[in-house]
């Protein structure tokens, strides 16, 4: 058995009518007005729930195993594989990011003058 990741996305949107001169000026009236928190969605807003489920070398969408383009981009926080799937044609990344999981084979300096275990 895989161990599979279940990402649950859900999706909140409210139509505000404002009067304005232009689309851009409405646009900045409520952009102002929600980061004052004069607009805040909320349960009522939701219009959709996403459910998928997601494990590495796995097209999210089919379920074959997909290829990698070997167009890797890997820095200090990790890394973005490129991959496309041969059976349903998608494309995509996979992103990995870097965690610290403990120091490995600690060996004793000539300056270090601690005891690391035996
Ligand atoms: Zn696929």
């Amino acid at each position: 058995m895989k161990k599979w990741d279940v990402i649950i996305i859900e999706t909140l949107s409210r139509i505000v009518s404002v009067e304005a001169e232009s689309g851009e000026e409405a646009k900045e009236i409520v952009d102002t007005r929600y980061e004052q928190c004069e607009i805040m969605l909320n349960a009522d807003d939701h219009i959709l729930t996403e459910i998928t489920a997601e494990h590495e070398g796995i097209c999210p969408l089919c379920g074959a195993e997909i290829t990698y383009s070997g167009n890797n981009i890997i820095d200090n926080n990790g890394g973005i594989f490129p991959w496309e799937c041969p059976a349903c044609g998608v494309h995509g990344n996979e992103s990995y990011s870097r965690k610290f999981s403990g120091h490995l084979y600690i060996k004793k300096g000539k300056k270090c003058t601690h005891v690391y275990g035996s």
